[in-house]
């Protein structure tokens, strides 16, 4: 055995669950091994842009609710560990039609989870946030624990708190080979090959090449771009005045995070994901239409940035058929962990994801990721062979 837990992929959820598993009562911190294909937190994967979202409100349904109540405990955990400033919680306000199919969803979902949260009328909302250019059925919810996230820093974070406890990194290897046998699972990269106790795989926009059939199916990775604009008054965009948002209207949607640099603050449309042919191969350059429809909708929606994209890129993550992750084991493969799948949506919550994803590789049962069992998937082929090969990477 080369060790106890390989994690394969150190991005946003694999740099935590190396994290989390040197944490973990029982396990051998000089056992947890995590294997990267370029390097941790590198600009190429869903970790790159700066900054995502951190949001308790939600409106893909209540079941996500146990893992953002977790994560919501993990991120300042890993700030007080490692002495890094990673959640900034500026709050969230989220605007759409009193009566659209936004806001009535996010209400009703926050109600069911107990999530604390606060209505702002339309007058409200104006005096309180004038950044937004509003209509005049526009309302609000406030999350008032949400923020947003330094993301190539909480990976680097993450990944050198495991590093200091022991757990080693294997970079620039991408592993193209998952074999499991009874008693063990076998990596194999290239020539080399290693032998683990069990695995968690996180590969992210790249981690169809590593499932099994029936699950590489049903998923696909997508292109997701973001842009930035320069504010007119930074000021006014700053974290202390300017809580990031969520927008959606009958005929538009943009979403954002304040300034974090003085000078710029991301603003995107929301829900523009695209098949994307190969994770490695994401066209990163926006179209006119994506470019033109963008600059409209700041221009109406944030009148205090100049209506010109200054800034923009895009990255692949992983989406499933149902933009619900995949957290759990396959019948017959239960040494090999997916925690992959997270559709647009996995940065919030990727400290609990990768600790639910611990708890099952050591075989507990981890209630949180109920709904999201990559089982789901499975039932439509007869089986899958205890013995089966992940296809190799091309
Ligand atoms: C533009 C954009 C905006 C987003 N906004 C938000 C937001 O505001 N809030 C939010 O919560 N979520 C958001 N998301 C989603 C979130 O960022 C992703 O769901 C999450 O980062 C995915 O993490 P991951 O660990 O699955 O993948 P990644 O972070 O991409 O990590 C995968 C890692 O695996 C490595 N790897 C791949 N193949 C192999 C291999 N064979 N062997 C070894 N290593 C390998 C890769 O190099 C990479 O480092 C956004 C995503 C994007 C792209």
């Amino acid at each position: 055995m080369d060790g106890e837990l390989a994690v394969i992929g150190l991005g946003t959820v694999g740099s935590m669950a190396l994290w989390r598993a040197t944490r973990r009562p029982g396990v051998r911190a000089g056992e947890v091994v995590g294997f990267e294909a370029r390097t941790p937190g590198h600009n190429r994967s869903a970790v790159g842009g700066d900054t995502r979202l951190f949001r308790m409100t939600y409106r893909r349904g209540p079941r996500y609710a146990p893992l953002l109540e977790r994560a919501n405990v993990l991120w300042p955990e890993l700030e007080a560990e490692t002495g890094q400033e990673i959640l900034t919680r500026c709050g969230g306000v989220y605007i759409g039609e009193r009566d659209g199919a936004y806001l009535p969803e996010l209400i009703a979902t926050a109600k069911e989870n107990g999530t604390p949260i606060e209505i702002l009328e339309h007058d409200e909302l104006a005096a309180r946030y004038p950044q937004h250019g509003l209509r005049p059925d526009d309302c609000a919810v406030f999350d008032p624990r949400a923020g947003f996230l330094r993301t190539d820093r909480a990976v680097l974070a993450a990944t050198e708190a495991a590093r200091e406890a022991g757990a080693s990194l294997v970079e620039d290897t991408a592993i193209d080979e998952i074999h499991e046998e009874p008693d063990g699972v076998v990596l194999r990269s290239g020539a080399s090959s290693w032998r683990f106790e069990r695995v968690i795989v996180t590969a992210g926009g790249w981690s169809g090449q590593l499932l099994p059939p029936p699950l590489a199916a049903a998923v696909h990775p997508r292109r997701n771009y973001l842009t930035w604009f320069v504010a007119r008054r930074p000021e006014e965009f700053a974290p202390e005045r300017f809580p990031v948002f969520g927008r959606i209207e009958r005929d538009r949607s943009l979403y954002g995070a304040p300034s974090t640099d003085g000078v710029t603050v991301k603003a995107t449309l929301d829900g523009r994901s695209q098949p994307a042919e190969d994770a490695d191969r994401v066209v990163r350059e926006l179209t006119d239409e994506e470019i033109t429809e963008a600059q409209e909708t700041v221009a109406e929606f944030l009148p205090g940035l100049i209506p010109r994209i200054v800034r923009a890129d895009a990255y692949p993550d992983l989406f499933t058929e149902d933009h619900a992750p995949l957290l759990g084991t396959v019948p017959g493969r239960s040494r090999t962990v997916f925690a992959t799948g997270f559709s647009g949506a996995g940065f919030k919550m990727a400290p609990a994801s990768a600790e639910a994803a611990i708890a099952i590789a050591f075989g507990e049962p981890a209630t949180e990721v109920t709904g999201f069992e990559p089982t789901r998937f499975t039932g439509r082929l007869p089986h899958i062979r205890a013995s089966s090969t992940a296809s190799r990477r091309s």
